[in-house]
C-alpha cells in the first residue's frame, strides 16, 4: 500500500515541529551561554557601583524570563510531538476535523479549527457581556 495523505500530513507536521524545536533549542543554548558569560563577568569584576548592578540584574532578569518563555515553547512542541504520535495533533478538539496546515504553520499549538475557534471566541464575548450585565 502506498503512503496515504494522512501519513504525508503527519510527516509534514512532524518536520515543521522538529524544525521549530531545533530553532528554539538554539535560542536556549545562546541565551544560556550569554547568561553564563554575564555571571562570570560579574564575578571577575571588582565591586561595581549600585547603578551598574541594578542595570545588570535587570538585564539578567530579562534574559531569564526570555529563557523561561522559550523553555515553555520547547515543552509545548514536545507535547505537540507526543500528540502527533498519538494521532491527536492538528485535530480540532471541538469538531474532530484536521486543522489546516497553513493555520498550524502560523499557530503550531492551535487546538481548534478556524470555524470552531471563531465560534468559541464569539461565545466568550457573549458570556463576558452576560457577566457584565449581571454585575
Ligand atoms: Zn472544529
Amino acid at each position: 500500500m502506498s503512503r496515504t495523505a494522512d501519513d504525508q500530513r503527519t510527516e509534514g507536521l512532524r518536520r515543521m515541529l522538529l524544525e521549530r524545536r531545533q530553532a528554539v533549542q538554539q535560542e536556549i543554548d545562546r541565551s544560556l551561554a550569554a547568561y553564563r558569560e554575564g555571571q562570570s563577568r560579574l564575578r571577575d569584576e571588582s565591586v561595581p557601583d549600585s547603578e551598574d548592578m541594578s542595570l545588570r540584574s535587570s538585564t539578567a532578569d530579562q534574559r531569564i524570563s526570555l529563557l523561561e518563555s522559550r523553555n515553555r515553547v520547547r515543552d509545548q512542541i514536545d507535547e505537540a510531538l507526543r500528540r502527533l504520535d498519538e494521532g491527536l495533533y492538528g485535530i480540532c478538539e471541538n469538531c474532530g476535523t484536521p486543522i489546516g496546515e497553513a493555520r498550524l504553520q502560523a499557530l503550531p499549538f492551535a487546538r481548534r479549527c478556524v470555524a470552531c475557534q471563531e465560534q468559541a471566541e464569539l461565545l466568550e464575548q457573549i458570556e463576558r457581556r452576560e457577566v457584565r450585565k449581571e454585575i
